[in-house]
């Protein structure tokens, strides 16, 4: 239960939101009165579209189903993503980063030890794609919705905007105490705690908790609190992002985001049910906002024409301290890694989860709520700079210094090093657990996926049969095609 009786949120984006509902939902009846404060003049980031399978979690602890809350926001299924074009290898030019399901487990460990075998010299084909469930999902126009039971992993794309309206009339019929008003000052009692907070310069808020979901303008926890912004601006180069949404397909719904890189970043595709949004993710010092938004539309074709472009900055980093006094920040306020794995409200959630133990435990240590969240945010980095570090494509100074420049940890180092000597790489992986979220399947995919192998190794001599890779993706294609219901069907169901 909450020990607090009184806790703040300033800002009403998806993470404002999310926490909202979290807060109120978990301790209905504790007597803890939240309020949240948004400003529309100020606005939402409002882009932000694709999950992973952590969101499916979100509202199942929540007690919301699936037909509830996907057609209210425009909602489809993701089974992963598609990359396209951030390798040049024969081959491994496309590459798909599945979430995982109860087929995967045979098919996947001889994609494994085939890995093996290759990265020893031998020579046979190791592609991710003919050995898990989620890549022939898409390529059929399935969905992860099966005819009998399955045990599977999904995220989802959906209407952030929408998503943050359903989750306010959710909050609202939970007691939310709900203001409209623009934070104009903060101050400080004497030990450094939030004391209050103006609302339109003149109505003085207090509470005994504050929850900074700001966004980038980082209200409280920067500008009040003073804690530190760690830029990633050495490891990743993004900074800027422009977007522009085109009609539906007519005639089919893919359940996957797709990510196809281009001259100086990499555009998403994410299929909602009422639109496709479209997004270039790029860096400025390579390429001017005209040049990113022409050469999305370029790459859209005719779909673009007359459609409004949105354009954004990013700031790629995270807090030192995401919690520090009576203060703890959630969402952009706290850091943002770019959104090529479509992180961002994981982590927003895991934030949640964390604050909620630490208020219920009465857990004093700071530093453990601290660490946890910046290990959290060093994961992820990682995985991300991975997809930029193993690019292979000459064709820009942009590519080149992704390849070459990034700053990485030494944890990413040793994988990199692990997968490309002949060390064992899943006891590599086990040693670094601690630092990584995301697991050994994942970073199989990476590589291989993008063709990292080593060229000219004296081939192994002895090495375990595996089943052959056309075996294991038809067994793939099969299950597909036999368990597994039409992607725009079973969004479908979800209305009936
Ligand atoms: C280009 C891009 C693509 C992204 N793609 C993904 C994705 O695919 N998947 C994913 O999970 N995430 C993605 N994200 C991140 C995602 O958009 C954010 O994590 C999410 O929207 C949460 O944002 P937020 O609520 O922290 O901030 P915001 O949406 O910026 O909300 C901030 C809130 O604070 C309020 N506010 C600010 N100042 C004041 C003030 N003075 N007084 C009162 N209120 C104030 C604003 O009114 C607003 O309500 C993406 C982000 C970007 C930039």
């Amino acid at each position: 239960m909450s020990t607090l009786k009184n806790i703040v949120i300033v800002g009403g984006g998806t993470a404002g939101w999310m926490t909202a509902i979290s807060l109120l939902h978990k301790w209905a009846g504790s007597g803890t009165k939240v309020s949240l404060i948004e400003s529309p003049e100020i606005g939402t980031v409002g882009v932000g579209e694709g999950s992973t399978p952590a969101l499916k979690t979100f509202f199942t602890d929540l007690g919301i189903t699936e037909s509830e809350w996907m057609p209210a926001c425009n909602a489809t299924y993701k089974v992963g993503i598609s990359f396209s074009n951030w390798s040049t290898v024969t081959g491994h030019t496309d590459y798909f980063h599945p979430f995982f399901s109860e087929y995967d487990v045979g098919p996947g460990e001889s994609f494994f030890t085939r890995c093996g075998h290759k990265r020893r010299g031998v020579s046979l084909t190791a592609h991710p794609d003919n050995h898990f469930i989620a890549p022939q999902l898409f390529k059929q126009n399935k969905g992860p919705a099966a005819i009998e039971p399955t045990q599977i992993d999904y995220g989802y794309h959906f209407d952030s905007s929408r998503l943050a309206l359903f989750l306010k009339e959710k909050s609202l019929a939970l007691g939310l105490n709900y203001i409209e008003a623009k934070v104009s000052n903060v101050t400080l009692a004497a030990n450094g705690d939030i004391e209050g907070i103006q609302i339109d310069g003149i109505k003085d808020i207090k509470a005994d908790f504050f929850v900074d979901c700001s966004g980038f303008y980082s209200l409280l926890i920067e500008k009040a609190l003073n804690s530190k912004f760690i830029s990633y601006e050495n490891s990743l180069f993004n900074d800027s992002a422009v977007t522009i949404p085109t009609e539906v397909y007519a005639d089919r719904a893919p359940s996957a985001t797709i990510s196809e890189a281009l001259s100086s970043g990499w555009c998403w595709q994410i299929p909602l049910t009422n639109r496709i949004g479209y997004g270039y993710v790029y860096s400025s010092k390579y390429l001017s906002a005209e040049g990113a938004e022409k050469e999305l539309r370029k790459h859209i074709g005719k779909s673009s024409e007359g459609k409004p472009a949105k354009h954004l900055k990013m700031r790629i980093g995270r807090r030192e301290e995401h919690l520090k006094n009576n203060c703890v920040a959630i969402g952009l306020s706290q850091g943002f890694i770019e959104p090529l794995e479509a992180t961002a409200l994981m982590l927003v959630q895991y934030s949640i989860y964390k604050f909620i133990r630490y208020v219920e435990t009465s857990d004093t240590d700071v530093d453990n709520y601290n660490t946890t969240i910046n290990q959290m945010f060093e994961g992820v980095k990682d995985y991300i700079v991975t997809h930029y570090k193993l690019n292979d494509r000459v064709d820009s100074q942009y590519w080149i210094d992704c390849r070459e420049k990034p700053a990485i940890s030494n944890t990413l180092e040793s994988i990199i090093t692990a997968w490309d000597s002949e060390q064992d790489f899943d006891a590599a992986l086990s040693k670094l657990s601690p630092s990584l979220m995301y697991k050994r399947a994942s970073w199989y995919a990476i590589f291989a996926g993008m063709g990292r192998f080593p060229e000219g190794r004296k081939a192994a001599t002895t090495f375990q049969l595996i089943p052959s890779h056309e075996k294991t993706l038809s067994f793939c294609q099969g299950i597909t095609a036999e368990k597994f219901i039409d992607h725009k069907e079973s969004i479908l169901m979800l209305t009936q």
